[in-house]
């Protein structure tokens, strides 16, 4: 397993290779990306481990990117390095303020700076803050948001499972079966980019179960077009006889249906809730 995914967020071309080289050469997967607007959209189509983040960007600085992205739900976790200039003090400061995680000053030293980035992505698995095969916000985060659910109106919780993986995992492998679990989160932060908004957050529950929480009126849309692209590409991720007989053959005979998406929904407007466990069990009653 790669030891994680890092966006570097750099408009010096020379520093975003050696820093691709480095970290790649290091056993991390990475991007880049040379300004604001596309640390943005690398960010919400494909939720990095880390974020190395420059100040001085041509479009929107890096102070900016920090703040958007902490006060965005779905992206408020990720960890973020800033770069900056030498002895530039109130840099520091204001990028601590804004939530950053940690900072290194330029020109800067790599075998520091791979350290920092290391221990801060080793920090977070550790609590359990992400499930490492999504990047997505795990247990602990969830029930953060549960918490605050409790508290106000106007959201709607999905619980979403992957219906008969285990049949799949044990046809084609762990490693398929993982494919499955980033295609649907792809799908995910696609459908959520595209419907969702500032306060939507996404995670995953287990091994097979997400969840989505959003405040957007026409939920009962977002789940189905979920859905509907999910099913519309599921198939790749068959063999050609599994994906025509409809599903995998089992040793008995009996036929393990294709991969599909369970949804149950509760709202707000349903009825009070004034524990988190009601909320997921009362998810979990709809789903099934
Ligand atoms: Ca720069």
């Amino acid at each position: 397993m790669s030891k994680g995914r890092i966006l570097v967020v750099e408009d010096e071309t020379d520093i975003a290779n050696l820093l691709h080289i480095f970290f790649t050469n290091r056993g991390y997967e990475v991007a880049t990306a040379a300004k604001g607007r596309e640390a943005f959209d690398r960010t919400r189509s494909r939720l990095p481990d880390l974020i190395v983040l420059d100040i001085m960007l041509p479009d929107i600085d890096g102070y900016e990117i920090c703040r958007q992205l902490r006060t965005t739900t779905r992206t408020s976790h990720i960890p973020i390095v800033f770069l900056t200039q030498r002895d530039e003090r109130s840099d520091v400061i204001a990028g601590l303020e804004l939530g950053a995680d940690d900072y290194i000053t330029k020109p800067f030293d790599m075998e520091e700076l791979g350290l920092r980035v290391r221990n801060a992505i080793n920090t977070h698995r550790r609590t359990n803050m992400t499930d490492p095969r999504t990047g997505l916000p795990a247990a602990r985060l969830i029930e953060e948001q549960l918490r605050q659910l409790i508290r106000v109106k106007g959201w709607t919780y999905v619980e979403i499972h992957i219906d008969h993986l285990a049949p799949f995992r044990d046809a084609y492998g762990y490693i398929a079966a993982d494919e499955v679990l980033r295609y649907s989160t792809l799908l995910l932060n696609e459908v959520m980019n595209e419907f969702g908004g500032e306060r939507d957050f996404v995670g995953q529950a287990g091994d097979q179960t997400f969840v989505l929480i959003t405040f957007a009126q026409n939920s009962s849309f977002i789940v189905n077009e979920l859905q509907r692209r999910f099913n519309d590409k599921i198939g790749t991720h068959y063999n050609f006889m599994d994906y025509e007989q409809g599903g995998i053959r089992r040793p008995d005979g009996s036929l393990a249906p294709l991969i599909q998406l369970s949804c149950g929904t509760v709202t707000s407007e349903t009825r009070k809730f004034s524990d988190i466990r009601e909320i997921t069990e009362a998810a979990a009653e709809a789903r099934r």
